[in-house]
């Protein structure tokens, strides 16, 4: 398939990589100048777009977005698909949607969770919103830059799914680093709380798969000195996305928006800039009530 690929960071380079080595034909662009090896390089958003049945964006925020489709949406055929996996705002998503279909396009907003390590691997998951064609054209690429895409509905239902998603794992995050802890306070031992909790009704992702505490369950970022993994500067970012959404939905999200207040205090004004989002823990252990 001849794809553009435009915004060659540190998910969309490995993603562009993956079409490449799966003998698609892609043309990329990104402002900072980045190359991919089998990735033509074009001189211009635009450049990249022209004539290409599928065009992925993979972008910083919703006003990039919006700014990269007044140039290409232009630019690109009638009937091509518009295929954006950034994670941005629900409102953004719709509206270059919109902009999109009114061109003739199809347009998907496909925000992924997975990470550096999933872009790299090849298994991220998909969350799609937008139409059924445009779904069906698409399903190819993310069966190679991914290992699961799940039609959401219509078009910034994707983001829906992401923000609500990661609205869950920020505050499970949060209470799984508060509640050891509190059992370190208690006595505990940490390895006996992972082998009760994480068979126990309290058991999560964060708990089972991405334990806070170093040395005990599987591997994760607290066992490499809480280097990011999933940065708690993305976190903030979409429980920010999350709680925008809720306003401007009118849903009460109270233990959402507690979640956000901590990541930013943590982001902003304590050492949580760069650091892994599990790193709360540390942060916990040298608190006291109050
Ligand atoms: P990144 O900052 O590494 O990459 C973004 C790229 O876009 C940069 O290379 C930048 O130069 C380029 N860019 C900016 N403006 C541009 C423009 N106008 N035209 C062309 N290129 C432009 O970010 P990333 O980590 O690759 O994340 C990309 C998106 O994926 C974000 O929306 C992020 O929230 C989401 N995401 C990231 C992760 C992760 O773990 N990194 C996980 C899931 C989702």
């Amino acid at each position: 398939m001849k794809i553009g690929f435009i915004g060659l960071g540190n998910m969309g380079a490995p993603m562009a990589a993956n079409l490449v080595a799966a003998g698609h034909d892609v043309t990329g662009f990104d402002t900072a100048g980045v190359t991919v090896e089998g990735v033509a390089p074009a001189a211009s958003a635009a450049e990249a777009a022209r004539g290409a049945e599928v065009v992925i964006t993979m972008l910083p925020n919703g006003e990039i977005l919006r700014q990269v489709a007044d140039e290409i949406v232009p630019a690109m055929a009638r009937g091509a698909v518009f295929l954006d996996c950034s994670t941005v705002d629900v409102a953004s998503a719709r509206a270059v949607a919109e902009q999109a279909q009114a061109a003739g396009l199809s347009a998907l907003d496909a925000p992924v969770s997975g990470g550096v390590g999933g872009a790299e691997a090849g298994t991220l998951t998909f969350m799609v919103g937008g139409d059924e064609a445009g779904f069906e054209t698409a399903k190819p690429l993310f069966d190679v830059m991914g290992k699961k895409a799940v039609h959401c509905g219509p078009s910034g239902n994707g983001q829906a799914a992401k923000i609500c998603n990661n609205m869950i794992l920020g505050a499970t995050m949060i209470v799984t680093c508060e509640a050891f802890a509190l059992a370190d306070k208690l006595g505990l031992d940490r390895q006996a709380m992972f082998d009760v909790v994480s068979t126990s009704s309290g058991s999560s992702w964060s708990m089972n798969t991405y334990c806070p505490a170093p040395g005990v369950g599987p591997t994760s970022p607290a066992d490499n000195d809480y280097a990011p993994g999933f940065a708690a500067d993305l976190m903030l970012k979409d429980l920010r996305l999350a709680m925008q959404a809720a306003e401007a939905a009118d849903a009460d999200t109270p233990i959402g928006a507690a979640a956000m207040r901590l990541y930013e205090q943590f982001v902003e004004r304590e050492d949580g800039a760069g650091r892994d989002f599990s790193a709360m823990l540390p942060r916990f252990e040298r608190r006291r009530r109050g």
